[in-house]
């Protein structure tokens, strides 16, 4: 089944102080389908952002529709859950409270969502954090906590808006390849958007490459890369690298088309 379909999305921005139109999205559509992992890619300032807090209900389109599991999206919704880069933690919960919040407001017993809680804790390494507050931990750890809070809703779309994008560039390849084993274990349906195309490749199922400002797909790619996946076995393959090279190729055509824009 379907679990996102997003048609003809279109945003222009009215800037706040000098009234300007800004056209963040000149048309956009593409779907996911329910246990897919798909990743929108392009430049800063392409929109990602924009298209990734239309389908969470936050921007309001100025045309096309957004459906998430067959039900048009008019605001933000508990069938949608959000991985912020900058974690968006409550700091004064702790660990096992930030996980069981949004399992409360689905109405959830306490016995069960503590048990949930611990379940999805322990699926992201935090197991043992639990009486923990978020200062507490490293930035790797509580983009885990991010997640696992999300996770753990059971969405029926987990978003994530580059949410590796300011951890060390160690932590972040361990962060992507435990990511990569929930998604092989659980099948979450993934809508991911970054700006870093190797993590792009290495996690996603489907690639949607926007082109520059106003952003429309330049192309859909699938991914040649098998299942189970680990950094150490994703560099060396073939369909890796080629997969890698070609997005390259579709991003700089996009880039250099862009700097002829600009000079006319
Ligand atoms: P990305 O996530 O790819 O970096 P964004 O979706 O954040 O891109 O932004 C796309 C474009 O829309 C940018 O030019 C940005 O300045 C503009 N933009 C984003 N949000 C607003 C807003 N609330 N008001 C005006 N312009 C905005
Ligand atoms: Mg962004």
């Amino acid at each position: 089944m379907t679990a996102l379909v997003i048609e003809h999305l279109e945003k222009t921005y009215t800037d706040a102080y000098t009234g300007d139109e800004v056209v963040a999205i000149g048309d956009v559509s593409f779907s996911v389908s329910e246990g897919e992992f798909v990743s929108v890619l392009g430049p800063s300032g392409c929109g990602k952002t924009t298209v990734l807090n239309t389908v969470a209900g936050f921007v309001r389109p100025t045309s096309g529709t957004v459906s998430v599991a067959g039900n048009q999206v008019s605001g933000p919704g508990p069938d949608r859950g959000v991985v912020f880069q900058n974690h968006a933690l409550f700091p004064w919960k702790t660990v096992l409270g930030n996980v069981v919040f949004g399992l409360r407001m689905k109405g959830m017993g306490r016995a069960e969502r503590e048990a949930r809680g611990r379940e999805y804790l322990s699926l992201v390494g935090l197991e043992g954090f639990e009486r923990r507050y978020p200062h507490e931990l490293s930035g790797g750890m509580r983009q885990r906590l991010g997640v696992a809070r999300v996770l753990a809703t059971e969405p029926a779309v987990m978003l994530m808006d580059e949410p590796f994008a300011s951890i060390d560039a160690q932590t972040r390849r361990r962060l992507q390849e435990d990511l990569t084993r929930i998604f092989e274990e659980r099948r979450p349906t993934v809508f991911f958007v970054t700006h870093d195309i190797d993590e792009a490749v290495f996690l996603s199922d489907r690639i949607v490459v926007l082109s520059g400002r106003p952003s429309s797909v330049r192309e859909i790619v699938e991914v040649d890369l098998p299942r189970p996946r680990t950094w150490a076995s994703a560099v060396d393959h073939p369909g890796f690298r080629a997969t890698v090279a070609h997005v390259n190729g579709l991003l700089a055509e996009g880039e250099a088309e862009g700097t002829a824009a600009d000079v006319e």
